[in-house]
């Protein structure tokens, strides 16, 4: 076999956006109708997510960050509060924290799943925690069950990272079903796009009003009947976070190849799991793959190899990346560190093979043959 011929030069990138083929009609039906701040689109939008996921209602925004940030917001976080948070997340999590007034308290995750785990968020519980941000890791959703009570007890609302989870399942539901604020991103690589966007799914119908303030400028009146009065209230602090229609119209196509978005999904990752199995040296993160839409593939690089290995791989056209670099060493979140030496080891163990609809299992296996031959031949 050839080492050269990919089957697939997809395999240099490490995410990739996958349309279907309908976005573009979409957008520019979408552009046609001059509607760009809001619209029926995005109505629609919002009514085919919540039938999706069985909800009465979700709210669309400009993007994930926007999501956690308006999520947060609408749960009553800010400034003196604090939000339980793992460290070993995309920084936008901790960015949408701190744009809400309140403090980051960083906790570990379990280095198998890269999530944090209930007994980590009881731990780590103060007087000012207000709220929770579990992320859902690779997709894997992320049960604080046994903590509901402690949590409801003292006020605290869970407010979910579900950036990386559309479509996953938490036992017998759907992630966005489990009575807490979930948030949603729709940007370029999840697996769902809009282009730029995200969601919430709010608890109650008023947490939706609030969150649909939040992200209108804090405008009470709604936005379809803006036109028809002469005169609108202000009734708070509000955002321009907004989903255009111009992503809406993108987002529909796309929900409605979901099934089939499912399906390639978690295929490729089973493919890559087939042929990773058995070497040595690479630990696979377990994202529950029968439960989970996966995002990425990421493994652990053990033994201090990763950086290596990266740079090797790069040299060879696999499009490797690492998902995450620690926050609490982040110098913008100096202010709120304090020692994790588990998620220090896992950033600096973690990489993410090349994943998207647009490779195969068979582009896979290429890609973690790769890595067998840098692990064996690099004179280690
Ligand atoms: C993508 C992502 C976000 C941010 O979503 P955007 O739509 O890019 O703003 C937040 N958290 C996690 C874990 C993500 O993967």
């Amino acid at each position: 076999m050839s080492r050269t011929a990919f089957p697939s030069p997809d395999l240099a990138r490490n995410a990739r956006p996958y349309l279907y083929g309908g976005e573009e009609a979409a957008i520019a039906s979408a552009l046609r109708t001059g509607q760009y701040n809001h619209g029926p689109i995005t109505d629609e939008f919002e009514q085919r997510i919540a039938a999706f996921l069985g909800v009465p209602d979700v709210v669309a925004v400009a993007s994930g960050t926007a999501a956690l940030h308006v999520g947060l917001l609408a749960a009553g976080v800010g400034p003196g509060h604090e939000v339980i948070v793992p460290s070993f997340t995309f920084c936008a999590t901790v960015q949408a924290i701190i744009a809400t007034g309140a403090r980051p308290r960083f906790v570990e995750v379990n280095p198998g799943t890269g999530c944090v785990e209930a007994a980590q968020i009881l731990a780590a519980l103060t007087p000012d925690t207000r709220a929770v941000m579990p992320v859902l890791y690779g997709g894997r959703a992320v049960d604080l069950t046994s903590a509901r009570p402690a949590l409801d007890e003292q006020g605290v609302t869970v407010v979910e990272d579900a950036a990386q989870a559309f479509g996953s399942w938490q036992g017998q539901h759907r992630v966005g079903t489990t009575g807490v604020v979930t948030c949603f991103s729709f940007g370029p690589i999840k697996n769902l796009t809009c282009g730029l966007g995200g969601a919430i799914v709010p608890r109650t119908p008023l947490e939706a009003d609030t969150c649909r303030r939040l992200r209108g400028l804090g405008i009470v009146e709604p936005a379809t009947r803006r036109a028809e009065t002469t005169t609108y209230t202000v009734g708070g602090f509000g955002m321009r976070a907004q989903m255009s229609p111009l992503n809406a119209a993108v987002g529909l196509v796309q929900l409605d190849h979901f099934t089939e978005t499912e399906t390639r999904r978690r295929a490729l990752w089973r493919g890559y799991a087939t042929a990773l199995d058995g070497i040595v040296g690479v630990d696979l993160v377990d994202p529950d793959v029968d439960r989970t839409v996966p995002p990425m593939c990421a493994v652990r690089v053990l033994d201090g190899r990763r950086d290596r290995v990266f740079h090797e791989l790069r040299n060879r056209g696999i499009g490797v990346g690492v998902h995450y670099s620690p926050n609490h060493t982040q110098p913008a979140f100096a202010a709120w560190h304090r020692p994790l030496p588990v998620t220090e080891r896992l950033g600096r163990e973690i990489m993410t093979l090349p994943f998207h609809q647009h490779l195969t299992p068979t582009d896979a296996e290429h890609a973690a043959n790769e890595l067998r031959r840098v692990l064996v031949g690099g004179g280690w």
